[in-house]
């Protein structure tokens, strides 16, 4: 089993060096192959994304990958930005269902802004579309505006767009998932505006029919980000588009006391996979050794689960995760009053101890 380690940029070496710590100590028989990303990337080879570690991307049975961008690279043009470096794995790997799970750990109850009474016990998925939707929409750019309120004018414009079998594998993915859990699925949309969602409403409604033991209903997405903070239990498996799944699931990270807690998993079709934290570079915190590293340790423990067939193993991090907010560690962004602030690596110190 070979892993691509992709660190990137800001808090991404810091947190993935705990997420690699602790899969060293797992004892498993596995290759770890470290490559250069996002900002760190183009400092070393002039390219976000080079052709080495889009390689190494490729030929690994996992990544595992920390985060990229930094505000001083906002000049550069965008092709050159660290965010491209993501953005082209996504694209040449194919990792089309992007599975966030926020989980609210019992522990962690008081760390979220919600009341503890809203988010005790939160189990919900976020299965988000990730290669197609606005982000990747052609055409886009600039251009002189020919008609809308201001003809001449300069503007910008980009494409939302989906096809039929990029909405109908994205809904099978969500209708198996959550055969596995609860048994039900909300599609959220835009359809009472947006042509494009209108079509996907239709579609995975006939998705829908193939799974009659899984109950599906559809949201409006302005419903559903305000259904996240009124009433998240109500929710189990959310399927959405590219950008409605990008806020949507910042939002739900909130719920379970911080972005620091949120892993993710990229999955292609042959269940090769990106493993990620939802969160970014935080540059506003990186070389300051505060960084929550749970959210990569998780995303490790998803690896684990989901590319490379070691059930146990991730099953092992999670408990061992699970021990640690039992013994009142705390990184800055979860502490509250009655608990221990760690760092960065006393918190993967302490993970790893916790897997014996
Ligand atoms: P961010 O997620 O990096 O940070 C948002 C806030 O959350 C900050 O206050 C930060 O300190 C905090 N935070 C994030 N991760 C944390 C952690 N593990 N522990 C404790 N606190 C944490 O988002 P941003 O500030 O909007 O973006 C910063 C950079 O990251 C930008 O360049 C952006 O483009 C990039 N970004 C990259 C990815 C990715 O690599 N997949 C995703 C999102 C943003």
């Amino acid at each position: 089993m070979k892993i691509a380690v992709l660190p990137g940029d800001g808090i991404g070496t810091e947190i993935i060096a705990e997420a690699v710590k602790v899969l060293k100590a797992l004892d498993l028989k596995f290759e770890l192959e470290t490559a250069p990303v996002g900002g760190a990337a183009y400092e070393a080879a002039g390219h976000p994304l080079p052709e080495s570690t889009l390689k190494l991307a490729k030929e690994a049975d996992a990544i595992l990958f920390g985060a990229v961008g930094d505000w001083k690279y906002d000049k550069l043009e965008r092709a050159l930005r660290p965010e491209q470096a993501i953005l082209g794995l996504r694209k040449h790997l194919g990792l089309f269902a992007n599975f966030r799970p926020a989980i609210c750990y019992e522990q962690l109850t008081h760390a979220s802004s919600l009341k503890p009474e809203l988010v005790s016990g939160l189990d919900i998925l976020i299965v988000r579309e990730l290669t197609g939707d606005i982000y990747f929409g052609q055409p886009r750019g600039k251009r002189t505006a020919t008609d809308g309120a201001f003809p001449g004018a300069e503007e910008a414009f980009d494409t939302m767009r989906y096809t039929r079998p990029e909405i109908e594998r994205i809904a099978h993915v969500a209708f198996q998932a959550a055969r596995k859990r609860n048994k039900k699925v909300t599609s959220v949309d835009k359809a009472n505006v947006l042509e494009t969602f209108q079509f996907w409403k239709d579609i995975v409604t006939e998705i829908g029919q193939q799974y009659p033991d899984v109950k599906l209903d559809h949201m409006y997405v302005d419903n559903a980000a305000m259904q996240l903070v009124k009433a998240p239990k109500s929710f189990d498996v959310i399927v959405t588009g590219n950008m409605f799944g990008d806020i949507l699931s910042d939002e739900a990270s909130m719920l379970t006391g911080s972005i620091g807690m949120l892993p993710s998993a990229s999955l292609n079709s042959k269940n090769q996979g990106l493993y990620e934290p939802s969160h970014g570079s935080a540059p506003d915190i990186a070389g300051k050794g505060v960084a929550n590293p749970l959210a990569t340790i998780l995303s490790a423990a998803m690896m684990l689960r989901f590319s490379l067939n070691q059930e146990a193993a991730a099953q092992r991090i999670e408990a061992a995760v699970q021990k640690v907010l039992a013994q009142g560690l705390r990184t800055p962004d979860i502490h509250s009053a009655g608990t221990t602030q760690v760092g960065t690596a006393q918190m993967g110190d302490a993970v790893v101890k916790a897997l014996a």
